[in-house]
């Protein structure tokens, strides 16, 4: 594997890689690599020539200046994953190589209603970083294919607008969610939670699974109402748990029995935030 922390060596090493005809499989994460990070490179490994991984905590995406500080970083065992996993590149950048002119003045995207419901309304501001960072490093890897996880939704939807917006001809494949055990969704946060939290973190799949089983046309009210009291029995403090339509995440306060639908939640455990969803059968 190379190391690349500047854009413009990275730039002509993909180039080479392109030039003898080899496809490009692009997986960006923040790092504190897990087995969820590790399938997505797999996926990539399977259909491209070329793998590479990006780890960058990108600053513009975090409303919460101490969720930043404290994001964790495990570079020398990430590096070690990279390399077992047989990915041919990693792009390490640092800040000024991501925003050179700082990010003070950075553009915004019409990305519509995704800006405003779920994670965006209890982060603002989150998802314009996503696109910020997104942008510069799909401009930069120049990709075939690039991998996103379902764990989060939201933003495999922002994603793909960012790609309709900047008409950038990478292809965005969307990888499901990897789990512990017991269900808990594997997340780099999961390592902040002491061990008694981390016991109750499961509660956050269990009441999106039970919602999956339970979920009758008709109003969906009574049903998040209770998955909401369950977390908030388990210690969380609940941000939301909703049903949206799966191909379009309109929230949905009344299923029709037909429309493809994902159960969504996010919860704090004391100052780690949680996020998981899952997607249900239509016409069940
Ligand atoms: P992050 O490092 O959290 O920014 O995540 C980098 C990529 O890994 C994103 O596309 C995530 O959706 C994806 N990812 C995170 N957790 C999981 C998981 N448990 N299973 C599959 N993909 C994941």
């Amino acid at each position: 594997m190379i190391l690349f922390k500047q854009v413009e060596p990275l730039q002509q090493a993909l180039d080479k890689f392109r030039q003898e005809g080899r496809s490009i499989g692009f997986v960006p994460t923040m790092g504190a690599l897990h087995q969820g990070h590790l399938s997505l490179l797999e996926a990539a490994r399977k259909e491209n020539e070329t793998v590479i991984c990006s780890i960058f905590v990108n600053p513009t995406q975090f409303n919460d200046p101490s969720d930043f500080e404290k994001y964790p970083i495990t570079l020398e065992k990430d590096i070690e994953l990279l390399i077992q996993s047989n990915t041919n590149l990693l792009f390490l950048p640092y800040v000024s190589e991501i925003y050179p002119n700082g990010t003070g003045n950075l553009p915004n995207y019409s990305i519509g209603f995704l800006e405003t419901i779920l994670e965006g309304k209890y982060r603002p501001g989150h998802f314009q970083g996503v696109c910020q960072v997104m942008h510069r490093l799909l401009e930069i890897v120049k990709a075939d294919n690039l991998y996103m996880g379902q764990k989060d939704y939201q933003q495999c939807m922002v994603v793909k607008r960012l790609l309709e917006l900047t008409r950038i001809p990478t292809r965005l494949h969307t990888c499901p969610t990897l789990r512990e055990t017991d269900g808990l969704a594997m997340s780099s946060r999961n390592t902040r939670l002491l061990p008694a939290q981390r016991a109750q973190a499961v509660t956050i799949s269990q009441v999106l699974k039970e919602i999956c089983v339970t979920l009758q046309p008709g109003l969906t009210s009574l049903l998040l109402q209770a998955a909401e009291q369950k977390l908030e029995k388990a210690g969380f403090k609940v941000d939301y748990v909703a049903l949206a339509n799966a191909d379009n995440l309109d929230l949905l306060d009344h299923w029709d029995g037909q429309q493809p639908v994902v159960a969504l939640a996010a919860a704090y455990l004391d100052e780690v935030r949680l996020i998981d969803n899952m997607l249900i059968q239509s016409g069940k």
